[in-house]
């Protein structure tokens, strides 16, 4: 088994919307997709001229609850986020740390659609942690939202460029799988 994926709560976040986040990640990245206690979300993050908190910060305190195990975190909060350069993010990455982060606070926009817009959100975070870039293609779970629009617009598969990027990055399990497979095919062909 590879590096699960740990979800961290960050603050009270409705429980059906972090299940269907948990299996929907875990199917796309092939691994097991874990349910962290919920933390309060540091208030020392919160900006009081804009209203909002730093994505960053949120980024830093999740670090403290990776625990011993190697895994990749991704963070769950309804705050609104953000970092300097930009008004907002609906998420945020770090690459190094394997850590992710989603908003949900603009996704009730709209209604409906909010459980939608986290998995592609958090399946898209979570990607960056696996070294993937932004995509050109607007259907692809790696385009980069500037808007809901954008969100809603593009799927939460990854395209072939971007799938291939990614099998060549998660660790030996896909193999394991393969082999695995390929031994069925020969036992079902005997
Ligand atoms: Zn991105
Ligand atoms: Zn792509």
């Amino acid at each position: 088994m590879g590096e699960r994926i740990k979800i961290v709560p960050l603050g009270d976040i409705d429980g059906g919307l972090i299940m269907e986040v948990a299996t929907q990640v875990s199917m796309s990245f092939g691994t097991t997709a874990i349910v962290n206690e919920m933390q309060q979300y540091h208030e020392s993050a919160y900006n009081r001229q804009r209203n909002q908190y730093s994505a960053e910060a949120f980024l830093r305190f999740m670090e403290g609850v990776r625990g011993e195990t190697p895994h990749r975190l991704l963070g769950i909060t309804d705050v609104d986020l953000y970092i300097p350069d930009l008004n907002y993010v609906f998420g945020l990455a770090d690459e190094a740390g394997s850590v992710a982060l989603v908003s949900i606070a603009r996704f009730k926009k709209g209604s409906g659609r909010s459980v939608e817009r986290a998995v592609k959100t958090a399946i898209h975070e979570l990607g960056h942690t696996y070294g993937l870039a932004h995509c050109n293609n607007n259907r692809c779970v790696m385009y980069f939202s500037y808007n809901l629009s954008d969100t809603d617009y593009k799927g939460k598969e990854f395209c072939i460029k971007c799938r291939k990027a990614l099998d060549t990055r998660i660790p030996s399990d896909r193999d394991k799988v393969k082999i695995r497979d390929e031994h069925i095919k020969e036992v079902m062909c005997a």
